[in-house]
C-alpha cells in the first residue's frame, strides 16, 4: 500500500524502519544529529516527526510545523514529547509500546544479580589482581521479594522472569491490575509504602510525570529495608539522587542500581563513586532485536495512521 507525506527522523535508528517508510512510498529525512534550531527550520513541510530520546518534541517546534499530524516515538516513555501541546493542535503521538519489554527485563534480572552476587566487585577484583573469595559471599533470588512499583509492560514481564525464579512478587500501581495477571504470578497487591517495608528488591517501572518525579525520595526510601537493593530502569527524575545518596552512603539500604539518571551522562559522582550502586548508561533498550523491533513498529504504525487519515 503506497502513502504520501513527508518525514523527518531526528534521532539514530534501525535502519529496517527507514526502508518500511521508503517503501511505502514515504519521502524521508534521516537527521541523526540534528539540534533544535535546524530542526524548527526544517519541520515546516514535514507530517511526521520521528524521534528516540535525544530530541526534545517542545511547544516551538510544534508551532513550527503547521503540516505535522503525527510525532512518533522509538522506544516507551513520552516525556520528552510536549504531548498535551500536541494534543490541542490535533497532533497523533505514537510510541513503540511493547519493543522495548523484554530488553528492559533482562537487564533488570543483570542489575538483581549483580548486586545480590557482587559481580562487578569480583570483575574488579580479579582484574587488579585481588581474590576477593571470602569478602564476595552473596544472597540468592529464590524465595526473596520483588517489589515491582508501576505494574504495566515492563513491570509485568520482570515479574514473570522473577516468578520463574521461585521468588515471590508485590506489586503497586495506581491503576487496577490485570486480574489474570495477578492470579499467573501470585502477586501481591499493596500500596507503595507496605511494598517498600517488605521488599528484598524494589525495581521501578512508572512513567515519568509530575505525580512520580522524586516517587522515590528520603521520606520513601526509609521505608525499605537495609537489607534491601532498589533498581531503576524507567527514568532518572523518578529517584530524588541526593536522598539516594544519603540512604546508601548511610547504609539505610544495601545496594541500587541505576541504568538512568537526574540528568544524563550524570553528573553526580558523589553517588557514582560508592561502594554500594552500580549504572549503566541507559541501555535497558539498547539491543538489537529491541531496536529492531521499535523501528519496525513504529514505521508500520506511522503508514497506519497516515492511511487512515487521508
Ligand atoms: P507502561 O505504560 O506499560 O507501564 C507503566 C505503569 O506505571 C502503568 O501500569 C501505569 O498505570 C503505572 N503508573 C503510572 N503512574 C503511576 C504512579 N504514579 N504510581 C504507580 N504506578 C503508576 O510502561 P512500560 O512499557 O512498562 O515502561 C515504563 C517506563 O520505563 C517508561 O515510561 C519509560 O520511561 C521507561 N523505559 C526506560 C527504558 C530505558 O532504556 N531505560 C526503556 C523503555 C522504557
Amino acid at each position: 500500500m503506497q502513502v504520501e507525506g513527508r518525514i523527518i527522523i531526528c534521532d539514530a535508528i534501525d535502519e529496517i524502519g527507514i526502508t518500511i517508510l521508503k517503501k511505502a512510498g514515504l519521502i524521508v529525512d534521516y537527521k541523526p544529529d540534528i539540534q533544535h534550531d535546524e530542526l524548527i527550520t526544517s519541520v515546516k513541510d514535514c507530517d511526521v516527526i520521528i524521534v528516540r530520546s535525544r530530541t526534545k518534541i517542545t511547544k516551538d517546534i510544534i508551532d513550527a510545523a503547521p503540516n505535522v499530524k503525527i510525532i512518533a516515538r522509538v522506544g516507551v516513555g513520552l516525556d520528552n514529547i510536549d504531548t498535551n501541546y500536541a494534543d490541542t493542535k490535533g497532533i497523533k503521538v505514537l510510541n513503540a509500546a511493547e519493543a522495548a519489554m523484554n530488553a528492559v527485563s533482562e537487564l533488570v534480572l543483570g542489575h538483581m544479580l549483580s548486586l545480590c552476587r557482587n559481580i562487578p566487585k569480583a570483575n574488579d577484583g580479579i582484574k587488579s589482581g585481588k581474590w576477593l573469595k571470602k569478602e564476595l559471599s552473596g544472597s540468592e533470588l529464590r524465595g526473596k521479594y520483588l517489589g515491582i512499583i508501576g505494574v504495566g509492560n515492563i513491570g509485568r514481564n520482570i515479574g514473570r522472569i522473577a516468578k520463574s525464579l521461585r521468588m515471590n512478587l508485590i506489586g503497586y500501581d495506581i491503576f487496577p491490575i490485570n486480574q489474570e495477571y495477578v492470579r499467573e504470578v501470585g502477586l501481591i497487591k499493596t500500596d507503595l509504602k507496605t511494598l517498600l517495608e517488605n521488599s528484598d528488591f524494589v525495581t521501578c517501572h512508572v512513567p515519568l510525570t509530575t505525580d512520580t518525579k522524586h516517587l522515590i525520595n528520603s521520606k520513601t526510601l526509609s521505608y525499605m529495608k537495609p537489607t534491601a537493593y532498589l533498581i531503576n530502569t524507567s527514568r532518572g527524575e523518578i529517584i530524588d539522587e541526593q536522598s539516594l545518596f544519603t540512604a546508601l552512603s548511610e547504609k539505610k539500604i544495601a545496594g541500587a542500581a541505576l541504568d538512568v539518571f537526574e540528568v544524563e551522562p550524570p553528573t553526580n559522582t558523589e553517588l557514582l563513586q560508592l561502594p554500594n550502586i552500580i549504572c549503566s548508561p541507559h541501555i535497558a533498550a539498547q539491543t538489537k532485536e529491541a531496536q529492531e523491533l521499535a523501528s519496525t513498529v513504529i514505521a508500520e504504525k506511522v503508514i497506519q495512521t497516515l492511511l487512515t487519515n487521508r
